[in-house]
């Protein structure tokens, strides 16, 4: 079998208090039609990115309301992620050929996992480009009399035709897909079930519940950032659909009229995501060693409690994205009640409502303006934060998601 991911237990239970007695009565519910089934997930990576981050909550939460849940990872080596990145970045809009070799490194990377899959299940949930095509080779296998689903958690609005058609062959042979937004699907699939299910956060984790002030002062200490002067920052890989490089033009501008401003980019290197260095170097050079600007990542110690911590004792938060499937940093970020300043793009538009709880914006220019106004105007900050948590608190909590699941899973069922 596929490598399994260990997950922490949860309890459906401690969730109550947050999302109210409707939701949790609405879950047992639905997941006592399912008593039993047996889920599997599968994903190309078990730390960093969102995909990690959120079946480090869902599964155990699928177990805790008594279905069979787990996780299991495929295994490729660095020649297979650098392809699947590649994919990623033309599904996201990038003009590379894709070529013959390539499309054939896929496949047998992917050939080679589905032999590892042996087992029974009822769902299967294969989420992203890089596991996709493994059902071409499930037909008539045991694991193939499960329900498979496909799930995209990329922006593919703008995805180049020729990347889109290669993966819809694919997609078309599921029995179910979910996506994020309806604009994902750039021309017509033939799945017989879809669903459009926003990802969700985790109130309960540690990267989600904020640590005392003492701790939040260990963590600015430890790694030199004042946390009596203003903090811009932006958590995320480093990779070109997040525009580090406009994050930190950006923070130029802005630092010219507040001068006491540091830039903090926290990122976490995805063991699927061969780019990141590449880009951390990048960073790292047009930073000029300003010694106002931080570059954090999980190579430092940075893990759940210091992102939370850093989202605790931002002044503002960045996702200058330029395209993003959903950006899970977004909804944790709120959920702190902190503004997001935010690229106007993608699943961004979910959460945050221009005005109302932080800023869309389309340009550098736009960007500086408004994270000088929310600077300058701590009141509209604190409005705005509080707008933005209430938002995620009815919208993008695991709960939520682990319902669309459930009500998915009855759909596929036929009930
Ligand atoms: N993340 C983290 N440490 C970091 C940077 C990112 O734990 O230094 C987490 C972040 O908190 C979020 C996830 O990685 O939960 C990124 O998910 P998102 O949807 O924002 O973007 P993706 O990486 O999937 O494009």
């Amino acid at each position: 079998m596929l490598p399994l991911v260990p997950v922490q237990p949860r309890q459906i239970e401690q969730y109550r208090g947050i999302a109210g007695d409707e939701v949790l009565e609405e879950i047992l519910s639905l997941a006592g039609g399912l008593e039993g089934a047996r889920v599997a997930h599968i994903n190309s990576t078990a730390h960093g990115g969102g995909v990690a981050e959120l079946l480090y909550t869902l599964v155990p939460l699928m177990s805790s309301v008594g279905l069979e849940a787990e996780w299991h990872i495929i295994q490729g080596d660095s020649d297979f992620f650098t392809i699947t990145k590649l994919f990623h970045n033309v599904l996201q809009g990038m003009d590379i050929p894709i070529t013959d070799v390539m499309k054939s490194k896929y496949l047998s990377v992917c050939e080679e996992n589905a032999s590892d899959c042996d087992q029974e299940y009822d769902f299967v949930i294969v989420h992203d480009p890089q596991p996709c095509a493994m059902i071409a080779a499930m037909q008539g296998t045991a694991a193939r009399k499960a329900k498979w689903i496909w799930r995209c958690h990329i922006d593919t609005t703008f995805a180049q035709d020729y990347a889109w058609e290669f993966l819809k062959s694919y997609i078309n042979l599921y029995d179910g897909a979910v996506f994020t937004m309806e604009e994902y699907i750039k021309s017509p699939i033939e799945v017989p079930c879809l669903a459009f299910i926003p990802p969700s956060i985790d109130p309960l984790s540690a990267k989600n519940i904020i640590p005392e002030k003492r701790v939040q002062s260990d963590i600015a200490n430890r790694y030199g950032i004042d946390e009596t002067r203003p903090i811009m920052l932006q958590v995320s890989r480093f990779d070109p659909w997040k525009d580090p490089l406009g994050l930190v033009d950006c923070y130029r501008e802005v630092k010219s009229s507040h001068n006491d401003l540091q830039l903090v980019y926290c990122a976490s290197m995805a063991d699927d995501d061969p780019e990141g260095w590449h880009y951390y170097e990048k960073t790292f050079h047009y930073s000029e060693g300003d010694p106002d600007i931080f570059l954090l990542s999980n190579q430092q110690g940075v893990g759940n409690v210091e992102v939370s911590a850093l989202q605790a004792m931002a002044t503002v938060v960045l996702q200058k994205s330029l395209r993003e499937g959903f950006g899970l940093t977004v909804a944790e970020a709120m959920w702190k009640r902190k503004p997001v300043v935010a690229g106007e793009v993608g699943g961004i538009l979910l959460q945050v409502d221009d005005g109302i709880n932080g800023f869309l914006v389309e340009d550098i220019g736009e960007a500086v303006e408004k994270v000088s106004l929310l600077l300058d105007s701590p009141a509209t900050a604190m409005r705005m934060g509080d707008a933005g948590h209430d938002k995620v608190r009815r919208n993008f909590l695991s709960t939520r998601h682990l319902l669309d699941y459930l009500r998915f899973f009855h759909i596929l069922r036929g009930n």
